[in-house]
Protein backbone atom coordinates (compact mmCIF):
# COMPACT_ATOMS: atom_id res chain seq x y z
CA UNK A 1 0.00 0.00 0.00
CA UNK A 2 1.11 3.78 -0.77
CA UNK A 3 1.39 5.74 1.65
CA UNK A 4 -0.69 8.78 2.08
CA UNK A 5 -0.26 11.55 -0.58
CA UNK A 6 0.37 14.90 0.65
CA UNK A 7 -1.41 17.98 -1.17
CA UNK A 8 -0.37 21.59 -1.93
CA UNK A 9 -1.37 23.87 0.80
CA UNK A 10 -5.26 24.91 -0.04
CA UNK A 11 -4.94 29.04 0.77
CA UNK A 12 -1.11 29.65 1.04
CA UNK A 13 -0.98 33.44 1.45
CA UNK A 14 -3.50 32.84 4.32
CA UNK A 15 -2.06 29.47 5.25
CA UNK A 16 1.42 30.92 5.85
CA UNK A 17 0.71 34.60 6.65
CA UNK A 18 2.79 35.28 10.35
CA UNK A 19 -0.35 34.47 12.86
CA UNK A 20 0.33 38.06 14.53
CA UNK A 21 -0.26 39.57 11.42
CA UNK A 22 -3.53 37.66 10.35
CA UNK A 23 -4.91 38.88 13.53
CA UNK A 24 -4.00 42.45 12.49
CA UNK A 25 -5.73 42.39 9.58
CA UNK A 26 -9.07 40.10 10.54
CA UNK A 27 -9.44 43.25 13.64
CA UNK A 28 -9.44 45.74 10.46
CA UNK A 29 -11.73 43.84 8.70
CA UNK A 30 -13.71 43.56 12.23
CA UNK A 31 -14.09 47.02 12.41
CA UNK A 32 -16.40 47.10 9.34
CA UNK A 33 -18.23 43.87 10.79
CA UNK A 34 -19.01 45.58 13.94
CA UNK A 35 -20.53 48.96 12.48
CA UNK A 36 -22.73 46.23 10.33
CA UNK A 37 -23.88 44.73 13.34
CA UNK A 38 -24.60 47.92 15.10
CA UNK A 39 -27.58 48.68 12.57
CA UNK A 40 -29.11 45.74 13.97
CA UNK A 41 -31.42 46.06 17.63
CA UNK A 42 -30.11 42.64 18.93
CA UNK A 43 -26.03 44.00 18.00
CA UNK A 44 -26.29 47.47 19.48
CA UNK A 45 -28.05 46.23 22.58
CA UNK A 46 -24.85 44.11 23.65
CA UNK A 47 -22.41 45.89 21.86
CA UNK A 48 -23.77 48.99 23.95
CA UNK A 49 -20.80 51.81 24.04
CA UNK A 50 -18.08 49.43 22.72
CA UNK A 51 -16.05 51.01 20.21
CA UNK A 52 -14.38 48.63 17.32
CA UNK A 53 -11.79 47.36 18.62
CA UNK A 54 -8.15 48.20 17.18
CA UNK A 55 -6.17 45.70 18.74
CA UNK A 56 -6.42 41.82 20.83
CA UNK A 57 -6.34 43.08 24.45
CA UNK A 58 -9.72 46.24 23.15
CA UNK A 59 -11.01 43.08 21.42
CA UNK A 60 -10.78 41.08 24.94
CA UNK A 61 -12.47 43.72 26.88
CA UNK A 62 -16.02 42.62 24.56
CA UNK A 63 -18.62 41.28 25.93
CA UNK A 64 -18.96 37.09 25.37
CA UNK A 65 -21.76 35.35 22.95
CA UNK A 66 -22.84 32.45 25.08
CA UNK A 67 -24.59 29.28 23.73
CA UNK A 68 -27.21 30.22 25.93
CA UNK A 69 -27.68 33.39 24.37
CA UNK A 70 -27.98 31.40 21.09
CA UNK A 71 -30.57 29.18 22.08
CA UNK A 72 -32.60 31.92 24.17
CA UNK A 73 -32.87 33.98 20.83
CA UNK A 74 -34.64 31.57 18.70
CA UNK A 75 -36.89 30.71 21.83
CA UNK A 76 -38.44 34.35 20.00
CA UNK A 77 -39.05 33.93 16.39
CA UNK A 78 -41.21 35.53 13.83
CA UNK A 79 -42.72 34.56 10.58
CA UNK A 80 -39.73 37.04 9.07
CA UNK A 81 -37.13 35.81 11.17
CA UNK A 82 -37.69 32.40 11.70
CA UNK A 83 -33.88 31.91 13.44
CA UNK A 84 -34.47 34.84 16.30
CA UNK A 85 -33.04 38.20 16.37
CA UNK A 86 -29.30 36.90 15.34
CA UNK A 87 -30.41 36.64 11.89
CA UNK A 88 -29.70 39.39 10.35
CA UNK A 89 -30.56 39.30 6.89
CA UNK A 90 -33.89 38.58 4.93
CA UNK A 91 -34.98 34.91 4.96
CA UNK A 92 -34.79 35.17 0.72
CA UNK A 93 -30.98 35.60 0.84
CA UNK A 94 -30.41 32.43 3.21
CA UNK A 95 -29.50 29.32 1.27
CA UNK A 96 -28.76 27.01 3.55
CA UNK A 97 -30.13 26.06 7.46
CA UNK A 98 -27.88 23.97 9.33
CA UNK A 99 -28.07 22.89 13.16
CA UNK A 100 -25.10 22.60 15.88
CA UNK A 101 -24.78 18.56 17.28
CA UNK A 102 -27.09 19.85 20.34
CA UNK A 103 -24.87 17.56 22.59
CA UNK A 104 -25.53 20.13 25.63
CA UNK A 105 -29.03 21.03 24.90
CA UNK A 106 -31.46 21.90 22.38
CA UNK A 107 -30.23 22.39 18.93
CA UNK A 108 -28.84 26.09 17.82
CA UNK A 109 -30.16 26.41 14.16
CA UNK A 110 -27.88 29.05 11.39
CA UNK A 111 -28.76 30.70 8.59
CA UNK A 112 -26.01 30.79 5.51
CA UNK A 113 -26.34 33.74 2.97
CA UNK A 114 -24.85 32.00 -0.73
CA UNK A 115 -21.64 34.02 0.34
CA UNK A 116 -21.53 32.30 4.19
CA UNK A 117 -21.99 29.18 2.07
CA UNK A 118 -18.84 30.13 -0.21
CA UNK A 119 -16.74 31.05 2.87
CA UNK A 120 -17.65 27.80 5.05
CA UNK A 121 -17.51 25.31 1.75
CA UNK A 122 -13.55 27.24 1.57
CA UNK A 123 -12.79 27.23 5.09
CA UNK A 124 -14.27 23.43 5.35
CA UNK A 125 -12.19 22.59 2.36
CA UNK A 126 -8.73 23.75 3.79
CA UNK A 127 -9.39 21.68 7.09
CA UNK A 128 -10.02 18.79 5.01
CA UNK A 129 -7.06 19.54 2.91
CA UNK A 130 -4.93 20.24 5.88
CA UNK A 131 -6.19 17.09 7.24
CA UNK A 132 -4.96 14.53 3.81
CA UNK A 133 -8.38 15.13 1.42
CA UNK A 134 -7.44 15.96 -2.07
CA UNK A 135 -7.93 14.92 -6.29
CA UNK A 136 -7.40 11.03 -6.08
CA UNK A 137 -8.87 10.54 -2.87
CA UNK A 138 -11.66 8.44 -2.06
CA UNK A 139 -13.44 9.80 1.54
CA UNK A 140 -16.47 8.07 3.12
CA UNK A 141 -18.49 10.20 5.10
CA UNK A 142 -20.03 8.40 8.99
CA UNK A 143 -21.72 11.45 9.61
CA UNK A 144 -25.81 10.41 9.57
CA UNK A 145 -27.59 13.76 9.37
CA UNK A 146 -27.38 16.11 6.28
CA UNK A 147 -28.78 19.26 8.76
CA UNK A 148 -25.57 18.89 11.40
CA UNK A 149 -23.00 20.68 11.32
CA UNK A 150 -20.97 17.46 10.42
CA UNK A 151 -23.20 16.68 7.51
CA UNK A 152 -23.74 18.48 4.37
CA UNK A 153 -21.30 21.58 5.18
CA UNK A 154 -18.56 18.41 5.84
CA UNK A 155 -20.06 16.99 2.40
CA UNK A 156 -18.89 20.37 0.56
CA UNK A 157 -16.13 20.98 1.51
CA UNK A 158 -14.35 17.58 1.14
CA UNK A 159 -15.74 18.08 -2.61
CA UNK A 160 -13.95 21.29 -2.74
CA UNK A 161 -10.74 20.26 -1.44
CA UNK A 162 -10.65 17.89 -4.61
CA UNK A 163 -12.12 14.70 -3.02
CA UNK A 164 -14.24 12.10 -4.28
CA UNK A 165 -17.39 12.36 -1.52
CA UNK A 166 -18.67 8.86 -0.69
CA UNK A 167 -21.27 9.47 1.93
CA UNK A 168 -22.29 6.76 2.93
CA UNK A 169 -23.38 7.70 6.77
CA UNK A 170 -27.13 7.48 7.73
CA UNK A 171 -27.87 3.71 6.34
CA UNK A 172 -27.26 0.62 7.85
CA UNK A 173 -23.89 -0.47 9.20
CA UNK A 174 -24.24 -3.47 7.03
CA UNK A 175 -24.48 -0.83 4.06
CA UNK A 176 -22.19 1.54 5.48
CA UNK A 177 -19.72 -1.46 5.29
CA UNK A 178 -20.36 -2.66 2.36
CA UNK A 179 -19.94 1.23 0.89
CA UNK A 180 -16.28 1.04 2.51
CA UNK A 181 -15.41 -1.86 0.81
CA UNK A 182 -17.25 -1.16 -2.94
CA UNK A 183 -15.48 2.14 -3.04
CA UNK A 184 -12.67 1.36 -1.77
CA UNK A 185 -12.24 4.95 0.46
CA UNK A 186 -9.12 5.45 1.15
CA UNK A 187 -10.17 8.13 3.45
CA UNK A 188 -12.49 7.46 6.64
CA UNK A 189 -14.05 10.64 8.12
CA UNK A 190 -15.74 10.00 11.35
CA UNK A 191 -15.47 10.88 15.26
CA UNK A 192 -12.67 8.83 17.04
CA UNK A 193 -15.03 6.52 19.26
CA UNK A 194 -16.83 5.60 15.96
CA UNK A 195 -13.65 4.92 13.50
CA UNK A 196 -12.80 2.53 16.27
CA UNK A 197 -16.56 0.72 16.72
CA UNK A 198 -17.28 0.97 12.85
CA UNK A 199 -13.83 -0.98 12.10
CA UNK A 200 -14.98 -3.62 14.64
CA UNK A 201 -18.44 -3.40 12.77
CA UNK A 202 -17.05 -3.85 9.27
CA UNK A 203 -15.14 -6.79 10.25
CA UNK A 204 -18.51 -8.69 11.56
CA UNK A 205 -20.46 -7.66 8.72
CA UNK A 206 -17.93 -8.22 5.49
CA UNK A 207 -16.26 -11.13 7.15
CA UNK A 208 -12.90 -9.74 6.42
CA UNK A 209 -10.34 -7.36 9.00
CA UNK A 210 -10.89 -3.74 8.21
CA UNK A 211 -7.20 -3.33 8.16
CA UNK A 212 -7.98 -5.15 4.46
CA UNK A 213 -9.78 -2.61 3.20
CA UNK A 214 -8.10 0.60 1.35
CA UNK A 215 -8.19 3.26 3.94
CA UNK A 216 -4.75 4.62 4.64
CA UNK A 217 -6.28 8.17 6.61
CA UNK A 218 -8.34 8.56 8.97
CA UNK A 219 -9.76 11.97 9.64
CA UNK A 220 -11.30 11.98 13.23
CA UNK A 221 -13.25 15.21 14.17
CA UNK A 222 -16.16 15.82 16.72
CA UNK A 223 -14.35 14.76 19.89
CA UNK A 224 -11.48 15.15 21.51
CA UNK A 225 -9.69 11.65 21.44
CA UNK A 226 -7.59 11.25 17.92
CA UNK A 227 -4.96 12.88 19.77
CA UNK A 228 -4.46 10.73 22.83
CA UNK A 229 -1.37 8.47 21.60
CA UNK A 230 -3.35 5.07 22.74
CA UNK A 231 -6.65 5.73 20.70
CA UNK A 232 -4.72 7.15 17.79
CA UNK A 233 -2.47 3.52 17.83
CA UNK A 234 -5.98 1.75 18.23
CA UNK A 235 -7.66 3.36 15.25
CA UNK A 236 -4.23 3.22 12.94
CA UNK A 237 -4.03 -0.61 14.01
CA UNK A 238 -7.80 -1.56 13.29
CA UNK A 239 -7.99 0.38 9.77
CA UNK A 240 -4.37 -0.71 8.71
CA UNK A 241 -3.71 2.89 8.30
CA UNK A 242 -0.67 5.18 8.19
CA UNK A 243 -2.09 8.63 8.93
CA UNK A 244 -4.91 9.95 11.82
CA UNK A 245 -5.61 13.44 11.19
CA UNK A 246 -7.58 14.78 14.13
CA UNK A 247 -9.94 17.86 12.96
CA UNK A 248 -12.29 20.35 15.13
CA UNK A 249 -14.67 22.98 14.21
CA UNK A 250 -18.19 24.25 16.03
CA UNK A 251 -21.31 24.04 14.53
CA UNK A 252 -21.75 27.27 16.28
CA UNK A 253 -19.24 28.85 14.42
CA UNK A 254 -17.78 26.98 11.45
CA UNK A 255 -17.79 23.31 11.53
CA UNK A 256 -13.93 22.74 10.40
CA UNK A 257 -11.40 25.38 11.74
CA UNK A 258 -8.79 22.96 13.14
CA UNK A 259 -7.17 19.87 11.45
CA UNK A 260 -3.70 17.76 11.77
CA UNK A 261 -1.54 17.92 8.63
CA UNK A 262 0.63 15.42 7.76
CA UNK A 263 3.07 15.87 10.34
CA UNK A 264 0.75 14.94 13.17
CA UNK A 265 2.42 17.24 15.46
CA UNK A 266 -1.62 18.62 16.57
CA UNK A 267 -4.18 20.78 14.39
CA UNK A 268 -3.52 23.87 12.89
CA UNK A 269 -5.75 26.95 12.50
CA UNK A 270 -7.51 26.72 8.82
CA UNK A 271 -10.51 29.18 8.99
CA UNK A 272 -8.72 32.42 8.70
CA UNK A 273 -9.01 35.13 7.52
CA UNK A 274 -13.22 34.43 8.26
CA UNK A 275 -13.32 33.49 11.50
CA UNK A 276 -10.45 35.00 14.44
CA UNK A 277 -9.53 32.81 17.59
CA UNK A 278 -8.79 34.41 20.40
CA UNK A 279 -7.54 32.17 23.91
CA UNK A 280 -8.05 33.20 27.40
CA UNK A 281 -8.35 32.35 30.73
CA UNK A 282 -11.98 30.90 31.53
CA UNK A 283 -12.15 31.93 34.99
CA UNK A 284 -10.64 35.41 34.66
CA UNK A 285 -11.13 36.30 30.69
CA UNK A 286 -7.19 37.09 30.74
CA UNK A 287 -5.70 36.87 27.23
CA UNK A 288 -3.41 33.54 27.11
CA UNK A 289 -0.41 33.74 24.48
CA UNK A 290 -0.14 31.47 21.58
CA UNK A 291 2.83 29.90 23.07
CA UNK A 292 4.02 25.92 23.55
CA UNK A 293 2.38 24.52 26.80
CA UNK A 294 0.02 27.39 26.92
CA UNK A 295 -3.80 26.15 27.99
CA UNK A 296 -6.64 28.20 27.88
CA UNK A 297 -10.65 28.33 26.50
CA UNK A 298 -10.70 29.64 22.40
CA UNK A 299 -13.17 32.71 21.90
CA UNK A 300 -14.34 32.45 17.93
CA UNK A 301 -15.62 36.00 16.23
CA UNK A 302 -17.00 35.17 12.50
CA UNK A 303 -14.92 38.16 11.01
CA UNK A 304 -17.38 38.01 7.71
CA UNK A 305 -20.65 36.47 8.18
CA UNK A 306 -23.17 37.75 6.74
CA UNK A 307 -25.94 36.06 8.54
CA UNK A 308 -26.19 34.87 12.10
CA UNK A 309 -22.78 36.27 12.77
CA UNK A 310 -21.53 35.92 16.25
CA UNK A 311 -18.63 37.94 18.46
CA UNK A 312 -16.54 36.48 20.49
CA UNK A 313 -17.80 33.31 21.59
CA UNK A 314 -17.58 31.19 24.11
CA UNK A 315 -16.44 27.44 22.99
CA UNK A 316 -15.88 26.04 26.35
CA UNK A 317 -12.98 24.07 24.62
CA UNK A 318 -10.02 23.85 26.46
CA UNK A 319 -7.09 24.03 23.87
CA UNK A 320 -2.99 23.52 24.51
CA UNK A 321 -0.60 24.85 22.61
CA UNK A 322 1.62 22.24 21.38
CA UNK A 323 3.85 24.23 18.77
CA UNK A 324 4.83 27.50 16.77
CA UNK A 325 6.17 25.90 13.87
CA UNK A 326 5.90 23.05 12.24
CA UNK A 327 7.45 21.74 8.82
CA UNK A 328 4.77 21.74 6.67
CA UNK A 329 5.10 25.40 6.19
CA UNK A 330 1.78 26.72 7.46
CA UNK A 331 2.24 29.55 9.70
CA UNK A 332 -0.57 29.07 12.86
CA UNK A 333 0.28 27.20 16.20
CA UNK A 334 -0.91 23.55 16.65
CA UNK A 335 -3.20 23.01 19.16
CA UNK A 336 -4.81 19.83 20.80
CA UNK A 337 -8.39 19.97 22.38
CA UNK A 338 -7.80 18.91 26.13
CA UNK A 339 -11.14 19.12 26.87
CA UNK A 340 -14.34 21.22 27.61
CA UNK A 341 -14.60 23.60 30.47
CA UNK A 342 -18.20 22.79 30.92
CA UNK A 343 -17.50 19.42 31.42
CA UNK A 344 -14.95 20.12 34.53
CA UNK A 345 -15.70 17.88 37.49
CA UNK A 346 -14.61 18.50 41.00
CA UNK A 347 -13.30 15.92 43.31
CA UNK A 348 -13.07 17.75 46.84
CA UNK A 349 -11.89 20.88 45.55
CA UNK A 350 -9.48 19.43 42.65
CA UNK A 351 -10.09 20.55 39.52
CA UNK A 352 -10.38 17.40 36.91
CA UNK A 353 -11.44 17.30 33.27
CA UNK A 354 -12.74 13.98 32.20
CA UNK A 355 -9.96 13.87 28.96
CA UNK A 356 -7.15 13.78 31.36
CA UNK A 357 -8.78 10.79 33.70
CA UNK A 358 -9.07 9.32 30.24
CA UNK A 359 -5.67 9.78 29.11
CA UNK A 360 -3.90 8.31 32.41
CA UNK A 361 -6.03 5.61 32.58
CA UNK A 362 -5.25 4.54 29.04
CA UNK A 363 -1.45 5.19 29.62
CA UNK A 364 -0.98 2.57 32.46
CA UNK A 365 -4.25 0.13 31.41
CA UNK A 366 -4.53 0.59 27.52
CA UNK A 367 -3.71 -2.22 26.08
CA UNK A 368 -7.12 -4.31 28.24
CA UNK A 369 -9.22 -1.48 27.29
CA UNK A 370 -10.89 -0.15 24.01
CA UNK A 371 -10.69 3.51 24.73
CA UNK A 372 -14.49 3.88 25.58
CA UNK A 373 -15.24 5.43 28.63
CA UNK A 374 -17.10 7.51 30.53
CA UNK A 375 -18.18 8.78 34.11
CA UNK A 376 -21.43 8.18 35.80
CA UNK A 377 -23.34 11.53 37.17
CA UNK A 378 -26.13 11.58 39.98
CA UNK A 379 -27.76 14.45 37.70
CA UNK A 380 -26.88 16.68 34.72
CA UNK A 381 -25.80 19.18 36.73
CA UNK A 382 -23.24 17.58 39.29
CA UNK A 383 -20.13 18.68 38.78
CA UNK A 384 -18.65 18.19 42.63
CA UNK A 385 -17.85 14.86 43.97
CA UNK A 386 -16.98 13.93 47.71
CA UNK A 387 -16.79 10.07 46.84
CA UNK A 388 -14.09 8.78 44.26
CA UNK A 389 -15.34 9.27 40.07
CA UNK A 390 -17.37 6.46 38.79
CA UNK A 391 -15.41 5.28 35.62
CA UNK A 392 -17.28 2.85 33.59
CA UNK A 393 -14.18 1.74 31.09
CA UNK A 394 -14.76 -1.26 28.24
CA UNK A 395 -12.91 -4.06 28.55
CA UNK A 396 -11.02 -5.39 25.22
CA UNK A 397 -10.96 -8.68 26.33
CA UNK A 398 -12.37 -11.06 28.78
CA UNK A 399 -13.88 -9.64 32.41
CA UNK A 400 -11.82 -12.43 34.08
CA UNK A 401 -8.57 -11.93 33.25
CA UNK A 402 -6.27 -11.37 36.36
CA UNK A 403 -3.46 -9.02 34.39
CA UNK A 404 -6.82 -6.59 34.07
CA UNK A 405 -7.79 -6.51 37.27
CA UNK A 406 -3.76 -5.42 38.43
CA UNK A 407 -3.88 -2.71 35.52
CA UNK A 408 -6.79 -1.18 36.29
CA UNK A 409 -5.62 -0.76 40.09
CA UNK A 410 -2.53 0.61 38.93
CA UNK A 411 -4.38 2.96 36.71
CA UNK A 412 -6.76 4.44 39.81
CA UNK A 413 -3.65 4.87 41.69
CA UNK A 414 -1.86 6.39 38.80
CA UNK A 415 -5.32 9.02 38.27
CA UNK A 416 -4.82 9.72 42.34
CA UNK A 417 -0.86 10.58 41.95
CA UNK A 418 -1.12 12.53 38.83
CA UNK A 419 -4.52 14.25 39.05
CA UNK A 420 -5.05 14.08 43.01
CA UNK A 421 -8.22 12.91 42.21
CA UNK A 422 -9.69 9.44 42.73
CA UNK A 423 -11.50 7.44 40.65
CA UNK A 424 -13.61 4.09 41.57
CA UNK A 425 -13.19 2.15 38.09
CA UNK A 426 -15.76 -0.63 36.95
CA UNK A 427 -15.24 -2.35 33.84
CA UNK A 428 -17.75 -3.59 31.32
CA UNK A 429 -17.88 -5.97 29.02
CA UNK A 430 -17.33 -4.80 25.00
CA UNK A 431 -21.64 -3.37 24.16
CA UNK A 432 -22.39 -1.87 27.20
CA UNK A 433 -21.28 1.50 26.88
CA UNK A 434 -22.75 3.41 23.92
CA UNK A 435 -21.02 4.40 20.40
CA UNK A 436 -22.97 7.27 19.10
CA UNK A 437 -21.87 7.90 15.17
CA UNK A 438 -22.00 11.85 15.73
CA UNK A 439 -20.25 12.67 19.43
CA UNK A 440 -19.74 10.51 22.32
CA UNK A 441 -19.91 12.50 25.82
CA UNK A 442 -17.52 11.20 28.78
CA UNK A 443 -19.89 12.14 31.03
CA UNK A 444 -23.32 10.38 31.53
CA UNK A 445 -25.97 10.47 33.87
CA UNK A 446 -27.82 7.52 35.82
CA UNK A 447 -31.59 7.00 34.81
ZN1 LIG B 1 1.89 21.42 9.97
Amino acid sequence: MSAPATFDLWSPATDTLAWEEMQERQLVALRETFDRLRRHEVWRRRLGSTGSPTSMAELADVAYTTKSDLRAAQEETTSERPLGAFQLVDTEQLRQITTSSGTTGAPVMFGLTTRDAQSWRSAIANAYRTAGVGPGETVALTTGMAIVAGGLPYADGIREAGGALAWIGGQTSSRMAGGMARTRATVLVATASFAAHFAQRCAVELGRDASELAVRTVIAGGEPGAGVPHIRRAILDAWGAQRVSELMGLGDVLPAMWAECHVGNGMHFTAAPDILVELVEPDSGRPVPWEPGATGEAIYTTVSRESCAVVRFRSRDQLAVIARECACGRTSPTVRCVGRTDDMLIYKAMNVYPTAIRDVVLKVAGSHLTGNMRVRKDSEGQVRFDDPLPLEVELAGPADDVRTGAALAAAEEAVRQQLRVRVSIEPQPGGVLPVSDYKNSLTYVRT
